[in-house]
């Protein structure tokens, strides 16, 4: 079940061009865009165009978009040239984990070392 933009919130807006964002891909389901606050040389997230809070409801609701988000996050990796040294895509789900954007997106990170366990 597709579910409307929330006219609070900031990703839908992306989504719709009201905000700007330096898109890097974008298919009929998805945009990927350059993180404002990049935490790695790459840092690209992926969302969905339609709005759902976090990645397990987008699931829940549209798996075949949550499929054609983890492809696209994929597909980044690729363009931007990490895809072969390894990178890390991230759902942060709930304000304890650290989601600030309630609207379902994948963080692609790469082009530097990454710790495990994530802080
Ligand atoms: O997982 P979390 O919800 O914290 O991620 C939201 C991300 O959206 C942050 O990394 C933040 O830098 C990014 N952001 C952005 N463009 C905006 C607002 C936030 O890239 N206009």
């Amino acid at each position: 079940m597709a579910v409307e933009p929330q006219a609070d919130c900031l990703f839908c807006k992306i989504v719709s061009g009201d905000v700007p964002a330096t898109v890097v891909r974008e298919t009929d389901t998805t945009v990927a865009f350059r993180d404002i606050n990049p935490q790695a040389p790459t840092h690209v997230l992926v969302i969905p165009k339609v709005h759902h809070p976090d990645g397990a409801s987008l699931a829940a609701a549209e798996p075949a978009i949550a499929a054609d988000v983890l492809r696209e996050a994929g597909e980044v990796a690729a363009q931007e040239g990490i895809g072969a040294s390894g990178y890390r895509v991230v759902f942060n789900t709930g304000s304890g984990a650290g989601q600030t954007v309630f609207h379902a997106h994948a963080h692609v990170l790469g082009g530097r070392g990454l710790q495990w366990p994530p802080g």
